[in-house]
């Protein structure tokens, strides 16, 4: 299927020159909304791709690109590596020749690549208003709030955290200071068995902060029930729920959610079954409950990848996750229907920040010996997001 072809299908085109200039200048509704300290090159300027391979040249083996699946095309030319954001933070960590680790991606990316990179290396994110909604939907402060009422309610002692990658080092911090694990999409119910199992024995999971992925998890994959789980709402006192919900509850779901796949509805998956006969639906676990319950195949972006580039010549697929890698793959697989699972189109807009202009000037900087942007995380937080991190690392 053609890129023009996807563009019939979801109802829309390209990316807008507006998106191309999301993220110049201050955001001021971003939270992290900042000001690039130098002249970005323009959007327009002709010679980009050709400065941007000047630099990378001139910068040789100090410099590792890594490239979110989620990034622009623009920009996954010049990754070294793609993947999704654990595969990325290891693989930073495979290469200590190189000096300067620039992250394509999210900041909650380039904290956990800073973690789990060598001191002397730095990790830069071209445009620092580069965030994610759902990591934002989880402060440090709120979760403590949440650990004292759950301390409150006599459930502490029982409570395992567990965090999903997609959270700020802060999160990760606090879940390692409680013993509890990070997950991906990939591991989650690994572990959830290891919390509930016999090397922790929780009685509950205190799952941060994709309510999605944790209930999808626990219900789908463990053989819990919906009402064994409980929504935790940090602008609720108590998160909404009595003392003995927290105690009864075998998980409690942070009310956080990625404001892209949560946008996948029952609804789409319905009509792209009207639409395309025989068509496969494959869902990332961030998807609500009632859209991975209604697809035929659920999986992080590694295995919908997968599945897609493994498929025969003819298959039919539509696809809930982020939209500049439905395209990408639609463009790798011609000989294939590969659609976007809602007729809206709809980027990651904190994703899309990253952009060529910022790459660009990331790298000119670097070659002018001038790091920018650089994203390093407290030691103290580092240490105990690093013992969650290895947590997962070892989980079986
Ligand atoms: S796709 Fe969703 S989870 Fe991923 S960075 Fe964007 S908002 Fe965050």
């Amino acid at each position: 299927m053609t890129l023009d072809t996807v563009d019939a299908a979801v109802g829309g085109p390209a990316p807008s020159p507006l998106l191309l200039l999301l993220g110049r200048g201050t955001d001021p509704a971003s939270e992290r909304g900042v000001d690039c300290p130098g002249d970005l090159p323009s959007a327009s300027d002709p010679d980009l791709v050709e400065r941007a391979r000047a630099a990378k040249a001139a910068l040789g083996d100090s410099v590792f690109v890594l490239g979110h699946h989620y990034q622009r095309d623009e920009v996954i030319q010049f990754a070294d590596v793609t993947g999704d954001s654990f595969k990325l933070a290891r693989d930073a960590a495979a290469r200590p020749d190189a000096r300067h680790i620039v992250f394509c991606g999210v900041h909650f990316m380039a904290e956990s690549a800073d973690i789990l990179t060598a001191e002397r290396q730095g990790v830069i994110l071209p445009d620092l208003a580069a965030g994610c909604s759902m990591a934002d939907m989880a402060t440090a402060e709120q979760v403590e709030q949440a650990w004292d009422a759950l301390v409150d309610a006599g459930a502490a002692d029982g409570t395992v955290p567990v965090t999903y990658m997609n959270s700020s080092a802060a999160i990760k911090g606090f879940t390692g200071r409680h013993d509890g694990t990070v997950c991906t999409s990939s591991n989650a119910r690994r572990a959830l068995e290891w919390a509930f199992g016999p090397d922790r024995r929780g009685e509950r999971v205190l799952f941060l902060p994709d309510q999605h992925l944790g209930r999808n998890t626990a219900v789908r994959e463990l053989g819990l029930s919906l009402t064994d789980c409980v929504v935790y709402n940090p602008h609720r006192p108590n998160g909404g729920l009595t003392a003995r919900q927290l105690r009864d509850a075998k998980m409690i779901l942070w009310k956080g959610h990625c404001s892209v796949h949560g946008r996948f509805s029952r609804a789409c998956v319905d009509e792209v079954r009207a639409r395309i006969p025989g068509v496969t639906v494959i869902a990332h676990p961030e998807c609500q409950y009632e859209v991975v319950t209604a697809a035929d195949l659920v999986g992080s972006t590694e295995y919908i990848i997968k599945v897609v580039d493994e498929a025969p010549p003819g298959s039919a697929f539509a696809v809930g996750t982020e939209l500049n890698l439905v395209r990408r793959l639609a463009n790798r697989h011609p000989d294939k229907t590969v659609a976007f699972l809602d007729k809206t189109v709809c980027y990651c807009s904190t994703m899309n920040r990253i952009d060529l202009p910022h790459l660009v000037w990331t790298l000119e900087s670097l070659v002018r010996g001038e790091v920018v942007n650089r994203v390093t995380v407290d030691p103290d937080i580092a240490a105990n997001a690093r013992k969650a991190l290895e947590t997962m690392l070892a989980l079986p």
